[in-house]
């Protein structure tokens, strides 16, 4: 027997959280098993968790969109037993059972090998947001970042802590955007140089083009402030567009696009194949201070979840919830 969140439904059509016992045989199919260490609290968790029921494709379901654990059991070459792994992306957590539980069962393809320098915990304390994050950098790096700040928007949360604190490990000056003036010395601690108050970019676009301010920028918030800082770009540079914590519609116009070159370069981190998901993850161990990341963690127990889900789409989590499946 082993612990898990379990989310389901009732006849009402209503969703219901509560830790369980599970034993292996209801595991989904898969060629790999592992023991959970940590999973996390990202956006996507907050939506499967909630009363809506949000992303999942299937009830009773084990939600957790990412772990890091060790390998139980494997009929995979690559993974042997006691092989520390991690995974995030590939619908697990809203299609296939996830990391709210003690074990999971999943394809050995979703698997990335744990990189070295990196614990299981600390691999949780990036999760799918920091994952995400260094998926943007890199993005903006392909481009090539402009002289400027580069502008991190939503930057008390989970995808906006990790991006500001790998941007200033790399040297750029960061210049984060909040809406809790509170988070302010936790994000000069992570690394940025320049707070912006939400407010000030959160005005819908009145003028198409405004100062050339950001040589980049990290986007999880969408919506009018992302349409706001598609004007403020300095020329040729390029917006990674991660999330939309503050809405889906972009109401933007094409201008900053045909009179500045700018770039708006789409982040997805569910379907990267596996060289690109080993080649981030090993960023990661070498971009990101491991103290940073300690000064990102609130941990959790499974039975924390449904308030944590909650909390989380509410904007209110800062960094990273890093959930002890074990404790
Ligand atoms: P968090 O909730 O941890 O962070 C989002 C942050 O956005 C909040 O902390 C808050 O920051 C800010 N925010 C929230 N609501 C609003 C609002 N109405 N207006 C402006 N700012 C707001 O979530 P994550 O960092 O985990 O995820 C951020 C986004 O990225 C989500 O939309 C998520 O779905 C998406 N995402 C996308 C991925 C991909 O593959 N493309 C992968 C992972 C996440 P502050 O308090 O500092 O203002």
């Amino acid at each position: 027997m082993f612990k898990a969140l379990i989310v389901d439904k009732d006849e009402a059509g209503k969703t219901h959280a509560a830790v369980q016992d599970l034993t292996l045989d209801q595991l989904p199919a898969g060629d790999v098993t592992v023991a959970v260490d940590y999973s996390t609290v990202n956006y996507k968790d907050g939506l499967c968790i909630g009363p809506g029921g949000g992303l999942v494709r299937n009830y009773p379901h084990v939600p957790g969109i990412d772990f890091a654990g060790v390998v139980d059991a494997s009929d995979d070459p690559r993974y042997a037993p006691g092989y520390k792994v991690v995974l995030t992306g590939w619908r697990v957590g809203e299609a296939h059972w996830g990391g709210y539980a003690q074990k999971a069962r999943v394809k050995a393809d979703w698997l990335v090998p744990l990189p070295d320098g990196l614990s299981t915990r600390q691999a949780m304390a990036v999760g799918t947001a920091g994952f995400t994050a260094m998926l943007a950098v890199m993005a903006l790096e392909d481009q090539g970042i402009k002289d400027g700040p580069v502008l991190v928007t939503g930057a008390a949360g989970g995808v906006g802590s990790v991006a500001t604190a790998i941007l200033a490990k790399l040297g750029y000056q960061v210049a984060a955007v909040t809406g809790r003036p509170e988070t302010a010395d936790y994000l000069r601690a992570l690394g940025a140089t320049q707070i912006v108050a939400r407010e000030e970019l959160s005005e819908t676009v009145k003028r198409p083009l405004e100062g050339e301010t950001w040589g980049g920028c990290v986007d999880a918030v969408g919506g009018a402030m992302l349409a706001r800082v598609l004007g403020q770009m300095q020329y040729g540079a390029s917006v990674a567009a991660v999330g939309l914590a503050g809405g889906a519609n972009l109401p933007a116009t094409v201008i900053p696009f045909l009179l500045r070159g700018v770039n708006l370069l789409g982040i997805d981190s569910v379907m990267q194949p596996y060289d690109n998901r080993v080649r981030a993850w090993a960023r990661i161990a070498k971009d990101l201070p491991t103290d940073r990341l300690e000064a990102m963690i609130q941990p959790a127990v499974l039975s924390d979840l449904p308030q944590l889900g909650a909390d989380i789409l509410a904007g209110q989590v800062k960094g990273r919830v890093v959930v002890d499946v074990n404790a």
